[in-house]
């Protein structure tokens, strides 16, 4: 039987790499695409040398083009990092509509499945507490983080008017921080930036008074939550994170410990709207799924660290809050 045909945007980043290198492992020929805005070749090297991969530099919010067929599309660019879109904001907002639209159309012109990459942030600062996908949010447009929550609401929405008025088959993750292998070490999301401190022998810098609250889960449960969400018959958003909550300061501390460091923690102002708590309701992807996170927290964070460990020493360069 002929191999089904997948695209991945984002496909040099983070979580896209990790994507390829799963859909290849399914047998799957596999077309990546990036402008490597805040991805890195690097992560895809590997992949470069088989038949089944190929890969396409370019931008997703011009038009773009893919000949022959597609069965399946995952919709993964956009920067994720804070410090990322709040430097290119207008590129966020950009990739996350114009993009998403793009890669709609051509979802559509292909007759393929599409997924697309959400987010937690689409309930901003939650006011309710875990997060379950019927919860509408607390998102400030206008904010500086608003460039990215409000491209990927949009972006929930486009997807679902195409679902409702083209009877497109699609699909849409909400990601929960996720960590592990391949994020850049100076990205400025906690896990990196707290473990390159430790490398660098600099004092771990905590915003606000570190009672913030994030749940961390390790890239192996998330891309399995995704591979599956895609293959099941749901349409409507599905949370996949790990539940696993951990104010930001005790999260500081376990990183002292597993690094074995002697660094101190400083604290910095907490950027604005940056949420108070956040933990994901996974019942419903338990439930159609399935699925549920399964690498603890020492067990993800060890497996990371020792991935940054092994980097070149140019790596890690210092991030630029
Ligand atoms: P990343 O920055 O490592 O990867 C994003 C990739 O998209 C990069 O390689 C970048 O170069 C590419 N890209 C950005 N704009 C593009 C454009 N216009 N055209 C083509 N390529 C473009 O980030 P990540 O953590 O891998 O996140 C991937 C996706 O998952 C994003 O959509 C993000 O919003 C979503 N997400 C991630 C997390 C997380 O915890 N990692 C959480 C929620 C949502
Ligand atoms: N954070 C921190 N110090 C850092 C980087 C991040 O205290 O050097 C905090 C940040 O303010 C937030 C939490 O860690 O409360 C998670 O930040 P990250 O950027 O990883 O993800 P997000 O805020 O998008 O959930």
């Amino acid at each position: 039987m002929e191999s089904k045909r997948v695209l991945i945007t984002g496909a040099a980043g983070f979580l896209g790499s990790h994507l390829c290198d799963r859909f290849i492992a399914e047998g799957y020929n596999v077309i990546g695409m990036d402008n490597l805005i805040t991805g890195d070749l690097k992560n895809i090297e590997h992949l470069f040398k088989l038949p089944q991969f190929e890969f396409y530099h370019h931008d997703v919010t011009t038009f773009v083009h893919i000949p022959g067929k597609l069965d399946y599309i995952l919709h993964f660019a956009s920067p994720a990092s804070p410090i990322d879109y709040l430097k290119i904001p207008i590129q966020t907002l950009k990739v996350g509509s114009l993009g998403t639209h793009n890669l709609l159309g051509l979802a559509k012109e292909k007759n393929a499945r599409i997924l697309i990459a959400s987010t937690s942030e689409v309930y901003g600062d939650p006011l309710i507490h875990p997060q379950a996908e019927d919860y509408y949010g607390n998102v400030n447009a206008i904010g500086p983080r608003g460039v990215y929550d409000e491209a990927k609401r949009f972006q929930e929405s486009i997807t679902m008017a195409y679902h409702r008025f083209h009877g497109l088959e699609t699909r849409i993750v909400r990601i929960f921080n996720t960590y592990g292998p391949r994020m850049r070490l100076n990205d400025g999301r906690a896990v990196p930036a707290f473990m390159g401190q430790a490398l660098r022998g600099e004092d771990i810098t905590v915003f606000g008074d570190g009672s913030q609250t994030r749940s961390f889960c390790y890239v192996e449960d998330q891309i399995e939550g995704i591979y599956r969400l895609l293959l099941s018959d749901y349409s409507l958003p599905v949370n996949i994170g790990n539940p696993h909550e951990i104010s930001i300061l005790d999260f500081a501390k376990e990183i002292i410990k597993l690094t074995d460091t002697t660094q101190k923690i400083v604290f910095k102002p907490l950027p604005t709207d940056d949420p108070m708590q956040r933990q994901p309701n996974i019942n419903l992807a338990k439930e159609i799924l399935g699925w549920e996170p399964k690498v603890t927290r020492e067990e993800g964070m060890q497996k990371t660290f020792n991935y940054f460990k092994q980097l070149p020493k140019a790596a890690l360069e210092k991030i630029a809050h």
